[in-house]
Order: structure tokens, then C-alpha cells, then sequence
């Protein structure tokens, strides 16, 4: 309802835009974090608030930034927004080089290529809900004149906040707030809207609802960066970034290993070395010791078992975020199965020594029960595949 409420009345000319999530794989990022380092000046030195952050959001990605309180969330977001400045590095939005601009121009470039939505939403307590919408587009001149009433009165339409058009903020609960910061955060029709825990003060139902705003507003097309502390919410977007203590977890290693604590996920991201197998390279050969344990990032690897006389048999195609090598680490046992990168492209994999994923186990017990689920099912097909062969 809302979606199809947003397709018709805030981008009539959409319809060759690409959906939620519909972005080409070689389109080129719209935001680039480069070597990111925030470190601010406290009374006890040097803060390191972020360290050597690289990250690459496309066009149209629904992205939830997730971590600890503490953990650096605002300080990046305030470097994609210009409110702050990188100490080294460097912050594109298209091809606008944010940490470049002078103050003057931030506000400008801001004001029409972001919707900024904040946890305590910090409308103008002095100006009705229609005229914080206006706000935005009398600031950076954008629309008409006579036109910001009306669009201010459709894009509260939208959020479901028209009748509240002429009351003062104060009169409105939290959601119903918020719902209007999310009108103004749209008042320029900005391709990127970022939000700062946005439903952080708010009741289960309300951020339920502004969420749903939100996926509306990326799958018509905008691109959507969410700070949030809600699991349940973040396990909605298309895609999460974890933070942990200033840096970002391997987007790989959190996909393959979600049962891990930020922490241990970050420890695990800083260990793993990256290696590429060419296509149809044997990464494991069946029968051997193991010792490594492999997260894929690109590409794809297949388990191959090798029955004299017969073909191979494939047990199982493995894609990006997914892991192998655990069985023979697990059981302290030799390795099962053959693992190789597939026949059409070379994969390239993250890959963790013996000792690293042994100190794992022994330090989180959900991570141990995750393997072993992993390494149950796996024998299993394994067991199943090579029964085939073995009843004959
Ligand atoms: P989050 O949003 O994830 O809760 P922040 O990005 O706000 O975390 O803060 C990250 C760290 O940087 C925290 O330890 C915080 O205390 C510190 N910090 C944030 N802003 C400042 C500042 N202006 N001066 C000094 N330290 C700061
Ligand atoms: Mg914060």
C-alpha cells in the first residue's frame, strides 16, 4: 500500500529505475568509504572512534549498520553525512568527495542529496509539522514556491501524517514525529536517506511502522542506511554492517559465522588471509589432515567425493558466506571429502588457521553447537552420497 503509494506520488517517472536491491554487481558504489580513520581529541589523548574503515554501498541498498553501543555506529554515519570529518581517509557520495567540502557547501550538497532521519527526530519545536516539512525545500530553494505547500501536505500524506498537518510537534506522540522527520528527510526527494537509530525511541509498534516506511522507500528505489540496534529489524534489511569497536566486520565472516559475537567476528575478520583458487583447483583433497578453515567471499566451491571406478560425486555447491574444512577441524579427524573451486570461475576464500578456530570453540559455546549442526548435516549427505556406491 505504501509502496504503491510512494511509486505513484513521490517519483511518477520510476518506473525504469531498478528495484529493492536490483542494482547491477559492477555498478559502481554510490557511497565509498576509503581508509577511514575518525580519532577524536579527548582530555587522555587520541580516541580512536573508527580505524581504516572501507565500505561500498550501490544504488538501492537497504543497509543496516549494527554494533554496540559505543562501538563507532553515529561517528561513521556523521562521516557519510558530512556532520563530521574523517581524520584520514576519504568519504565519496557519488562523485562528491564529502570530507573535501567546506562547511558552507556540506550544508548545500546535504541539504539536497540526503534525507537525514535522527533517534529523537529534532523537528522545530516552533514551526508547525507542515512547515518543518517546508523547511527543507525553502532552505535549499528547490521546488516553486507555491508549490512546497503542496508537496509538503502529499509527502505527509505518505507517512500517513496529513491530518496532523497544522499541529504543532509537541502535540504528536514519538512515532507519529518521526513519521513526519521521514517526510521532511524526503522533502528534496534525495536518492540517499540515512538514519541514525531512527526507531531507537520508540515502542515495538511504531518502529515496526517506520521501519516499513523505510523498505518501502528502497524498494522504490532509494538508497537506505540504517543505524539499529534492533536484531529483529536488522535482520530485514538486504544487507548488515557490523562495527565492532571502530571497525567493520568481513562482511563474509559475519554471513558464515553469525552465531559469533561481534567481537570474536572482528578477531576472526583481522586473522583470516585471502587466497584465490583458479577454477576447478582442489582446495582440499579427501583423506589428507585439513587444518584450515575457509569462509568463501567470491565464486563458488563444490565437495566432491572421489569413488574409485565411478564418477565423482558433488555432495554440495557452496557459495559466498558459507564455510568448509570444519569437519576434519571439529572431529580432530581426517578430511571426508574433496573440496575444489568449480569448473567455471575461480573462488576466492578467507581462510583461518586450525589454532584460531580450535580457540573459537572453546570460547563460545553457540558457536560449537552451530559447527556441530553443520558438521551432522554434512556427514549425513556425505554418508548418503557415497551409500549409493557403497550398497553395489
Ligand atoms: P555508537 O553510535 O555506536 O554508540 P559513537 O560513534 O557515538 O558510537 O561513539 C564511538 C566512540 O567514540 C564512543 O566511545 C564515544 O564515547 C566516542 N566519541 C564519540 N564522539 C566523541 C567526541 N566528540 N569526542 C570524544 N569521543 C567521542
Ligand atoms: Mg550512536
Amino acid at each position: 500500500m505504501l509502496s504503491t503509494k510512494l511509486g505513484q506520488r513521490l517519483e511518477p517517472g520510476n518506473e525504469s529505475r531498478p528495484r529493492s536491491g536490483g542494482h547491477a554487481e559492477g555498478d559502481p558504489a554510490l557511497i565509498h568509504l576509503h581508509g577511514v580513520s575518525k580519532v577524536y581529541k579527548t582530555a587522555a589523548g587520541g580516541y580512536t572512534a573508527l580505524h581504516n574503515v572501507d565500505i561500498e554501498i550501490r544504488r538501492g541498498e537497504f543497509v543496516g549498520v549494527i554494533g554496540k553501543s559505543g562501538s563507532g555506529k553515529s561517528t561513521l554515519i556523521n562521516m557519510v553525512t558530512g556532520i563530521d570529518r574523517p581524520t584520514s581517509g576519504e568519504v565519496l557520495v557519488g562523485d562528491v568527495a564529502v570530507h573535501r567540502l567546506s562547511e558552507n557547501q556540506t550544508a548545500r550538497w546535504r541539504g539536497r542529496n540526503l534525507g537525514i532521519v535522527f533517534q529523537f527526530f529534532q523537528l522545530l519545536p516552533n514551526l508547525s509539522v507542515v512547515d518543518n516539512v517546508m523547511m527543507p525545500m525553502d532552505f535549499c530553494n528547490t521546488f516553486p514556491q507555491r508549490d512546497r505547500r503542496t508537496r509538503a501536505m502529499m509527502l505527509l500524506e505518505l507517512v500517513d501524517m496529513a491530518e496532523h498537518a497544522h499541529k504543532m510537534p509537541s502535540a504528536l506522540s514519538g512515532g507519529q514525529q518521526q513519521r513526519v522527520a521521514i517526510a521532511r528527510a524526503l522533502a528534496n526527494d534525495p536518492p540517499v536517506l540515512i538514519a541514525d537509530e531512527p526507531t531507537g525511541n520508540l515502542d515495538s509498534r511504531m518502529a515496526d511502522s517506520v521501519f516499513q516506511l523505510f523498505e518501502a522507500l528502497a524498494a522504490e528505489g532509494k538508497t537506505v542506511v540504517m543505524v539499529t540496534h534492533d536484531s529483529g529489524l536488522a535482520r530485514r534489511v538486504s544487507r548488515t554492517i557490523i562495527i565492532a569497536d571502530g571497525e567493520v566486520v568481513n562482511e563474509y565472516v559475519a554471513r558464515a559465522l553469525p552465531s559469533l559475537s561481534p567481537q570474536l567476528m572482528l578477531a576472526v575478520s583481522r586473522r583470516v588471509q585471502p587466497i584465490t583458487f583458479q577454477a576447478g583447483a582442489t582446495i582440499i583433497h579427501e583423506g589428507t589432515d585439513g587444518g584450515l578453515f575457509y569462509i568463501i567471499a567470491q565464486g563458488a566451491a563444490e565437495v566432491v567425493l572421489k569413488r574409485p571406478g565411478g564418477p565423482d560425486v558433488i555432495a554440495e555447491r557452496l557459495q559466498p558466506g558459507q564455510f568448509f574444512g570444519e569437519i576434519s577441524l571439529f572431529n580432530r579427524s581426517r578430511t571426508v571429502a574433496a573440496v575444489r573451486a568449480v569448473p567455471e570461475t575461480p573462488v576466492n576464500v578467507l581462510a583461518l588457521d586450525g589454532g584460531m578456530f580450535q580457540s573459537l570453540l572453546a570460547e563460545s559455546p553457540d558457536f560449537g553447537s552451530a559447527v556441530e549442526g553443520v558438521v551432522q548435516r554434512r556427514l549425513a549427505q556425505t554418508r548418503s552420497a557415497a551409500g549409493g556406491q557403497e550398497a553395489r
